[in-house]
């Protein structure tokens, strides 16, 4: 069996009311999608994406780099194939970023084909660790004012989410601190609150506010300071009392190996599409798991469940309205949390239908 053709396509999906976070404003996203197609006909779909619009360039290096070797292939060694177009284009682009996003659709979309040929759901190829997830609410935006802050806080909480994030780093310290009293007081002293900084600090601001809101019992502090900041991390990680979430800003196995041999994070955040698919979301996963890490992945839920499902230490999943793809209208089917829980589809392969219809007035290329 051979892989006979590989097409791609590129939309701008504008986002209203878009998300901001201390460190961007964050107004449409990248959607590309590829299709790789068999020789027989049947055919895996795989998507990538970026926030804004950055993704010319990665539809350029699929269609240039990547499907020319790709086709010809036989799908079914997917391992091996993920090896060799990372192999094969790395050299050249030398920026992990941009060849994991680019791998990415080609991979989940062998998955696909993968499991479409087995009659499998994805996430039971992977292993079938469990049939469903807890997902907590995200987005909880910086600009928000108390009020609105609390609205949504208020209608996750409603629908039984496990838990809530909110963005933090505002400017002054007691703002942040405002907002999270605020919150901490309208969801109880029990349900789980994680806080996002999106890199904002240096490690010594981080040390100062991390102290000061202790009293909030946080679940976790996501990304304090500058994700490449691994000794940072590993410092912080000894130094303030509470949990670290990273990940969202890696790319490659071996720069979360580095984060896990420092003792740096205890919630790891791989992103399926920013660390190239599946194949490379499993091994991360497996590494963690080494290391007792848990994996609460960032973004991508329609087929993070299928990841948290299959993968031995699949934790959470997020869920953040404003910015997935399940809330806007481009998926057919998509899989939304019920009281507070994921449960994967069970069609063959990753099961995500996609609206062509109505993504063809947001084509670019
Ligand atoms: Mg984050």
């Amino acid at each position: 069996m051979q892989i006979e053709k590989v097409e791609t396509a590129l939309y701008r999906i504008q986002r209203q009311p878009g998300l901001s976070n201390s460190s961007s404003q964050i107004e449409s996203t990248s959607l590309l999608l590829a299709r790789v197609i068999a020789a027989d006909g049947q055919e895996g779909i795989g998507w990538t994406y970026s926030h804004g619009d950055s993704g010319r360039g990665m539809k350029e290096a699929i269609d240039t780099l990547l499907a020319p070797r790709l086709v010809g292939e036989d799908p079914r060694y997917i391992e091996r194939l993920w090896d060799k177009l990372w192999h094969s284009i790395f050299p050249n682009i030398t920026m992990a970023g941009l060849t994991a996003v680019v791998l990415a659709p080609l991979d989940i979309a062998l998955w696909d084909l993968a499991g479409k040929r087995a009659g499998r759901p994805l996430f039971r190829l992977l292993g079938g660790y469990r049939d469903r997830v807890p997902a907590y609410g995200s987005g909880l935006d910086l600009a928000y004012s108390t009020e609105e802050l609390l609205d949504e806080v208020e209608n996750f909480i409603g629908q039984d989410y496990w838990g809530v994030k909110i963005k933090i780093g505002r400017e002054r310290l007691a703002e942040d601190m405002e907002r999270l009293r605020a919150v901490r007081q309208a969801i109880g002293p029990h349900t789980p609150l994680m806080v996002d900084a999106n890199q904002r600090w240096s490690v010594g601001e981080a040390i100062t506010r991390a102290r000061a809101m202790e009293e909030f019992n946080l679940f976790w502090l996501e990304e304090p300071i500058l994700a490449e900041d691994h000794a940072g991390y590993a410092r912080l990680s000894r130094t303030v009392n509470v949990a670290l979430a990273a990940g969202e800003g890696e790319h490659q196995a071996e720069q979360f190996l580095d984060l896990f041999q420092r003792g740096a994070v205890q919630f790891v955040q791989a992103d399926a599409c920013r660390v190239g698919g599946v194949t490379p979301w499993m091994r991360i996963a497996r590494l963690a798991d080494a290391y007792h890490l848990p994996m609460a992945p960032h973004l991508v839920e329609e087929l993070s469940v299928h990841l948290c499902c299959g993968a031995s230490n699949g934790f959470l999943v997020e869920h953040l309205p404003t910015l997935n793809l399940n809330n806007t209208g481009f998926i057919l089917n998509p899989v939304l949390p019920r009281q507070g829980v994921f449960t994967p589809l069970e069609d063959p392969g990753h099961g995500v239908q996609f609206d062509f219809a109505a993504l063809e007035p947001f084509r670019l290329a």
